[in-house]
Formats: C-alpha cells, sequence, structure tokens
C-alpha cells in the first residue's frame, strides 16, 4: 500500500484549525440553544402570568351570552397588552378571539395547549399559526367557576423575533468562529512546528546515524517523551558505533589470519556461490583477491573436479577430503578438505573448503620415485649377473665345502636384493600408474582372481605344509584392475603363510560387507603387536625384524597392498591378536 505521507505539522495544523472551529460552533449552538430555552419559558411564564390577568378580567363573562362585548373586550385587552387572546369554552368551542372572527374559528378542544390545560395545568405549545402567519407561543390556563371547568383562556406571542435573533446570533458566533480561527491559525501554526520539529531534528540525526556518522548525536529538545526519544536514540548509536568498531576490529583480524594462510580457504554457501575466498584460493586459481562475494563458483573457478566436489560436499552432513589435480597452463595437485558450514542458528549454511597445494610435493615424490625406479632397474642387471655368476660356481664340482657356503650366502642375499628391487619396481610401477590418469578398470567377477593368487602361491603353500581354504561366492564382482589386485592378494597370502606355523591353516575369501565387498585373508599364525599394528602398511616397516629378514621378507609388501588398495579406491583393515593370528581385509566399494 504506498499512502501519500504527509508532513506532521501539515496533519496537526488544520487538525487544530478544524478542531477550534468546531469547538466554536458546537459552543454557540448550545448556547444559543440554552438561550431559546430561557426565552421559551420566560415567555410561557409570561403569558401564563396575561392569561390569569385576562381571566380576572373576563371573571362572569363566560356565562354571559353577549358574545359582541366579551369580543369587544378580549379585542381591547389584545391590544393592550401586545398579545394575542382567545376565550375557548370546555368544549373547545371559541368564544372570542382578539385577532380572528370566532365564529370562523373551528373547534380548539384538540390543540395541545387546550389538551394540557384540561388536565388541570398551564398547557404551552409553539407552533406555526396559519391564521397569523407566523410562529407562535401558546399558553392555554383552564377557567373554574364553583369548581367546574367552564373554559380556558389562552394567550399567545410571537416566537419568530426570537427565533430570528437566535438565528442571529448563530451566524454571528459562525463568523466570529472563523475570524478566531483565522486569529489562532498563527499560534496553531507555532504549537504544529513546536510538536513537530523535535521529531524532525530526529528524522535527520536518523538519517545521519544510518549513514554511519554516530558520532555527532541528536539534540535532546521538546517534550519529555521526545527528549527520552532523542536520549534512546544518541544511547542506540554510542552501543552501535562500539559494535561496528568490534566487527571491523574482528573483521580485520580474519582478514589477516586468512590473508597470512598458506592453505587456499573459500567459504560457500547452500547456493554454491562464493562467500569468500583468501588471498592463497585466489592465487591457485589466478583470481583477484578482491572477489565480489555471491559469485556462483561454476563462475569463479572452472574445474569441472573441484565444482563436483564442492556440490558432493554441500550435498552430505560429514567431513569430506579428495585429491585433485587442477588442470590449467601449470598442472596442479591439491589436497581439498570439506567442513560443513554451521550458522548461528546451527543450522548448515554451506562449506568450508581447505586446498592444500601438493604440486611442489608431487614433484618431489616423482623425483624419489623416478630415483627409486632408476636405481632399481640399474640394480636388476648386476643382480641377474651375480646370479649367474654364482650359479655357474656352485655348478663347478670342484669348490670345497667352505667355498659352498659363501656361495650360497652370496645366492640368498643376491635373492634379497632382487626381491627388494622387484618390491621397490612394483611399488614405483604402482603409483606410477596412480599419477598418470589412474589404472584401469573393469567390472569383473572376483572368483578367478582369487583363485590364480592361490595358483600363485602354490609352492609356497606345499613348501610350508599349510592347508588354504578358499571361499568365494561365483556372483560377486567389482571394479577392479586383475592383475594389480592379484598381486596385493598374493601380498597377503605370501605374508600369512610366513607368519603361520608349518602344518597351519590359512583361510581366503571373499565376502559381501554391509555397503562393501570385501577380500579378506586369515591366518592363525604368531599374529600382530597392537603397537604396531598402525604401521606395518609404511614402507620398511617390520614389526619383527629378525623373524621377516629370515623369512626374506622386504617390509614392502603391505606397502604395495596399500597401494594397490588406493589405486582401488579401497580400505585395507587388519585385525589381529598376537599369538593367535592376523585377518587382513581389502574392502572394495560395490559397483552400482
Ligand atoms: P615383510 O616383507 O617384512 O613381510 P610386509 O610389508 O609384508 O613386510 O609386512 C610388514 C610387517 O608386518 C612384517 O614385517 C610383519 O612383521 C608384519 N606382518 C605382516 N603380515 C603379517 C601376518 N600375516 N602375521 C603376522 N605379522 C605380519
Amino acid at each position: 500500500m504506498n499512502l501519500k505521507k504527509r508532513r506532521l505539522v501539515w496533519q496537526l495544523y488544520p487538525s487544530y484549525l478544524i478542531l477550534v472551529y468546531l469547538v466554536l460552533l458546537v459552543v454557540g449552538w448550545y448556547v444559543s440553544g440554552e438561550l431559546r430555552r430561557f426565552h421559551y419559558e420566560q415567555t410561557s411564564i409570561d403569558l401564563g402570568a396575561r392569561a390569569r390577568l385576562v381571566e380576572y378580567q373576563l371573571k362572569g363573562e363566560f356565562s354571559g351570552r353577549d358574545q359582541r362585548g366579551l369580543t369587544e373586550l378580549v379585542k381591547r385587552l389584545g391590544e393592550q397588552s401586545g398579545t394575542r387572546i382567545t376565550v375557548i369554552l370546555s368544549d373547545g368551542l371559541v368564544l372570542a378571539d382578539s385577532h380572528d372572527n370566532a365564529l370562523l374559528m373551528d373547534n380548539h378542544g384538540q390543540r395541545p395547549e387546550v389538551l394540557q390545560a384540561f388536565a388541570g395545568q398551564q398547557g404551552t405549545s409553539v407552533r406555526f399559526s396559519h391564521t397569523l402567519g407566523e410562529k407562535l407561543m401558546y399558553v392555554a390556563v383552564p377557567v373554574y367557576e364553583t369548581g367546574r371547568l367552564i373554559g380556558y383562556i389562552r394567550t399567545a406571542l410571537s416566537v419568530s423575533d426570537i427565533d430570528a435573533t437566535l438565528t442571529g446570533i448563530y451566524w454571528q458566533l459562525a463568523f466570529g468562529g472563523l475570524i478566531i480561527a483565522v486569529l489562532l491559525a498563527p499560534i496553531c501554526w507555532w504549537i504544529s512546528r513546536r510538536l513537530s520539529r523535535p521529531l524532525e531534528l530526529m528524522t535527520i540525526g536518523a538519517q545521519r546515524f544510518s549513514r554511519g556518522e554516530l558520532d555527532i548525536p541528536l539534540e535532546v529538545t521538546g517534550s519529555e517523551e521526545t527528549g527520552r526519544l532523542a536520549g534512546a536514540m544518541n544511547q542506540m548509536a554510542v552501543d552501535l558505533a562500539e559494535k561496528i568498531d568490534r566487527e571491523v576490529e574482528q573483521r580485520r583480524e580474519i582478514e589477516a589470519i586468512l590473508g597470512c594462510m598458506i592453505e587456499g580457504i573459500v567459504a560457500i554457501d547452500g547456493g554454491e556461490r562464493v562467500i569468500r575466498m583468501n588471498s592463497a584460493a585466489a592465487a591457485l586459481f589466478d583470481l583477484s583477491p578482491n572477489l565480489k562475494p555471491g559469485r556462483p563458483i561454476q563462475e569463479v573457478i572452472r574445474q569441472a573436479g573441484l565444482q563436483r566436489f564442492i556440490r558432493q560436499a554441500l550435498a552430505q552432513q560429514e567431513t569430506l577430503e579428495d585429491e585433485l589435480v587442477l588442470h590449467g597452463p601449470n598442472k596442479r595437485y591439491l589436497h581439498v578438505q570439506a567442513t560443513p558450514l554451521i550458522g548461528e542458528r546451527k543450522e548448515r549454511v554451506g562449506v568450508l573448503v581447505v586446498l592444500h597445494d601438493l604440486t611442489r610435493l608431487r614433484q618431489l615424490e616423482t623425483v624419489r620415485r623416478d630415483f627409486v625406479a632408476n636405481v632399481s632397474h640399474e640394480l636388476k642387471t648386476p643382480i641377474t649377473a651375480i646370479r649367474g655368476a654364482v650359479e655357474t660356481l656352485l655348478d663347478e664340482n670342484t669348490i670345497d665345502s667352505a667355498e659352498q657356503r659363501f656361495l650360497e650366502i652370496i645366492f640368498k642375499q643376491n635373492e634379497r636384493l632382487n626381491a627388494l628391487v622387484e618390491d621397490l619396481l612394483d611399488l614405483a610401477r604402482i603409483e606410477q600408474g596412480a599419477m598418470q590418469g589412474g589404472w584401469e578398470m573393469s567390472d569383473s567377477f572376483l572368483c578367478p582372481v582369487l583363485e590364480s593368487s592361490r595358483m600363485a602361491c602354490e609352492s609356497l603353500l606345499l613348501q610350508q605344509q599349510i592347508k588354504l581354504k578358499l571361499n568365494c561366492p561365483e556372483h560377486l564382482h567389482a571394479r577392479i584392475n586383475a592383475p594389480l589386485l592379484e598381486q596385493a592378494i598374493i601380498n597377503l597370502l605370501t605374508n600369512a603363510i610366513k607368519y603361520s606355523d608349518p602344518g597351519g591353516e590359512v583361510v581366503l575369501e571373499a565376502l559381501e560387507l554391509e555397503s562393501k565387498i570385501g577380500i579378506r585373508v586369515q591366518d592363525f599364525g604368531c599374529g600382530i603387536e597392537k603397537e604396531h599394528q598402525s604401521r606395518i602398511f609404511e614402507r620398511f616397516y617390520r614389526a619383527d625384524q629378525a623373524r621377516s629378514r629370515n623369512l626374506g621378507g622386504t617390509g614392502l609388501g603391505l606397502s604395495i597392498v596399500k597401494h594397490v588398495a588406493q589405486a582401488h579406491r579401497a580400505e585395507v583393515k587388519v585385525t589381529s591378536v598376537a599369538g593367535e593370528g592376523s585377518s587382513f581385509t581389502l574392502l572394495l566399494p560395490v559397483v552400482p
């Protein structure tokens, strides 16, 4: 609704004027009404007295039949007293009238004043007389003779003069009121201004406050109420200024903290719009640090992978982590973490994305991996040469037992070295595959993979006299790279056999676990102490150094398993009790 607003002074001033004028009119109307009533009352009393006097004059004339004489007398009395006098018999018949011919007059028995007089009181009535053509007041008194009503004396006077005078007073009052109202106008204007001025000043002050000029207080003027209002608004301005200062200070602090952070920070609201971004994040995406908030993330960061990640983070309640590659002139590797942003009312308002730039780390890793791969590759030739030479020497019949022992030691150590180099090359190969766009995956049944893993370990099983129990439902399938997964299962099986006592049992099974597909390798061997369990997947970490070395372990088997799991977006879990055995489970995601 768009009501046109008028200034307060223009609302007050005409109201005052109208009020003053109305008051004058009402007072005038009341006073003139009272005057009229007073006049009528006086006239009525006067007419009553005159009627009594006439009654006295006409004593005995009622019963006498000299109507002419009576009319003469009434006319004379009427003229002398300036009053219309009518003599009426008790049946209403007009006997004589000072102003009219009684014979021509109709019966007056039903006239209101006569009816009242019939009841024994003085009757009064005001009405228009057609006989005289003006408004008259009639007063009738009953006339008794020896206690019997014989007629009425009615006196009448014109009240038109009174009415005319009172109407005159009305007009004078109306006109006078107008003059008074005009004369009072400046006073009304002054009062209105006095009332509205403090409010106007306050409005100007409030507008100043809204512009942020909070240091100039409002003038405390006018009435007590406006003064109090101005005081309250001044206090509000002081509080507001303090609050703003505090907020600005806090904002500066946050700005400084965010600006100094090496990690990129991007806050995104539920509608996928950027709320805020620190300079590190802006630099990552080649953006200006003073980016205007509220722009859609799709417009600001044109990286499909990151947009997908943000959408996924907005759709769930938990913290989400991932590693992404930013494509562009300079390829960048990021570790991204999204945490829900919680509002004041504990509602979720968006996500906070923290970006760690892993590019340098990845470069160093590549250098290390390449170095390890190159060294391992270079080592393969001498190792093969040593093996050939030692094998040739061992085949010689001329060597004595001491030489044979030394040659066997050389052969065994060379085999260990070979195993190490093989494992290092495998690791480098798996990591490289993961880095270069990931391993190729296909939806495959798991049974054949488990079966061929078992076959690969057949000789070791025989050697250690271990029984392998294989359980695999035919229908189980997952998105896998079969040779890679097979390598991980072989590593787990090798460990299970190695760390079991001869004649023991190992279980290899595939099973459905909640929303995952599990591949489990279980043994009942020496088990792993609790404190080692979290570290056995690290490179070269061995829970039992001596035992591992004796068994020809490299300390890289589980590390390879972990990398294979990562390539499959899977998890590896270990549960083990020292002395009772261990169970390693690979948890693969289910194919949708
Ligand atoms: P290794 O070549 O030494 O076996 P891994 O990386 O395969 O290296 O394993 C790391 C360590 O974890 C091993 O040295 C061993 O102490 C422990 N381990 C692995 N699997 C088992 C198992 N099934 N039973 C007991 N200990 C195990």
